[in-house]
């Protein structure tokens, strides 16, 4: 359905103007953002939403009883509202402020530990994040309980028969990511959060690679846990979201104890408030909050179908240019993708191809992308990594392929 606020055409000449930092220059070159995997550019809305904040009704939120810190709160609380809304999550207190997708992880891990025991089993993919590796196995190492791996195929799919396999009443936890950050690869979610609940394991998703590129609807997907950052959707750094439902979270103890998190404090004992309080623990980043709201705002004012579709063009277009070029290997060609194409070219390091690129102002990454046993899988030391997302153009991606025709002709 679309709403008046809709464009009602993907008008990228007017997207693009909403983005300031993108009139920049590099190097003396116009700005070719293709870091989008690392973190999105913000749109004037977001950045209007923080200055907004701080200049007229800035204060504490919950306990104030005078106008600011009201206005501060229903702001605050009207974010979580629209972040729920947006994930179709069942009730507004199922979504907890983080300060971005590691911290999601690690609450829900540290959570977990008086529920595992020795023998217990938690699976990973082969193709995580390290802020999804990590955290588990530090939860292993307190537990006794033993991490096993959900391995991969070369073209970035899942081997989902093999997840099948593993699947057993000892699993717990099974923790995927919807979107890989090197390879692109949308990973087949709703049916590994089915299978593993058949086992009867909780399933958490890392959605900090997807949220930009598609709308997760928490109802259809019946994931326990979801998790992402603002700042990879047009949002601030430093606040995220953790969904978990109601019964998960009212289960898991506090993950840090503080201010605002409390019912009753005495010396002898303290109680708990109520979901989601008791996961916020101090002053929040209540401007954050805010601005993500806007963020979440902004991205559905343009609209998810029109968004992927433009990426997705981008994506194809890119691949085939990217594909006639000699040398080139991409890793990931998953069919199910988002517009992220890691690559080498023969055997020139990623690093060098990323710092000609660079003097050309065009922002890539190279290296492992916290996700080394990707890099392992391949036997590689790392890719170079373009990124889009529905503000960059076929124009960017012609003059991104000059610029690497340039750096071959320079480097071999
Ligand atoms: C970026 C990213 C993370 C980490 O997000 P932070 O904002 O650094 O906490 C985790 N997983 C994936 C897939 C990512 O892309």
């Amino acid at each position: 359905m679309e709403t008046s606020q809709e464009h009602s055409v993907f008008n990228i000449e007017a997207i693009r103007q909403d983005f300031p930092i993108l009139n920049r220059k590099v190097n003396g070159k116009p700005l070719v953002y293709f870091d989008n995997a690392a973190t999105s550019q913000k749109p004037k809305v977001v950045i209007d939403a923080i200055t907004h904040y701080y200049s007229s009704y800035n204060a504490n939120i919950h306990r104030g009883v005078h106008a600011l810190s009201q206005e501060a709160t229903d702001a605050f609380e009207a974010a979580r509202k629209t972040i729920q809304k947006h994930f179709n999550a069942e009730h507004a207190h199922e979504l907890i402020f983080t300060s971005g997708t590691t911290h999601g992880i690690n609450l829900v891990a540290s959570g977990f530990t008086s529920f595992l025991k020795e023998n217990d089993e938690v699976l990973v993919s082969a193709m995580e994040h390290h802020s999804n590796i990590v955290p588990w196995q530090m939860l292993c190492e307190r537990t006794g309980a033993t991490l096993r791996v959900i391995p991969m195929n070369n073209e970035g799919d899942l081997v989902i028969s093999d997840f099948d396999k593993l699947l057993s009443s000892k699993t717990k936890l099974v923790f995927v990511n919807h979107v890989s950050n090197v390879l692109g690869t949308i990973n087949p979610i709703k049916f590994i959060i089915k299978k593993a609940h058949q086992v009867g394991a909780a399933v958490l998703i890392d959605g900090a690679q997807a949220c930009a590129h598609i709308k997760a609807d928490l109802v259809d997907l019946n994931a326990d846990f979801y998790v992402t950052s603002a700042h990879k959707m047009c949002g601030p750094t430093g606040i995220g979201v953790l969904y978990g439902k109601e019964e998960w979270l009212k289960k898991l103890p506090p993950y840090q104890g503080g201010g605002e998190m409390i019912e009753e404090v005495t010396f002898e004992k303290s109680t708990y408030a109520g979901l989601p309080h008791k996961f916020e623990a101090g002053t929040p980043n209540v401007s954050g909050a805010i601005a993500f709201g806007a963020a979440i705002d902004y991205l559905n004012d343009l609209g998810f179908d029109k968004i992927q579709a433009y990426e997705d063009d981008l994506l194809n277009y890119a691949t085939e240019k990217l594909s006639t070029l000699e040398g080139v290997k991409i890793y990931g060609t998953s069919k199910e993708k988002t517009s992220v194409i890691s690559f080498n070219i023969g055997n020139i390091h990623p690093y060098d191809i990323g710092t000609i690129l660079d003097k050309m102002g065009i922002a890539v990454r190279t290296g492992h992308h916290c996700a080394q046993p990707i890099m392992d899988y391949y036997h590689i030391p790392g890719t170079v990594r373009a990124s889009f997302i529905f503000y960059n153009t076929k124009e960017e991606i012609d003059i991104f392929i000059e610029a690497l025709k340039k750096a071959i002709g320079m480097l071999s």
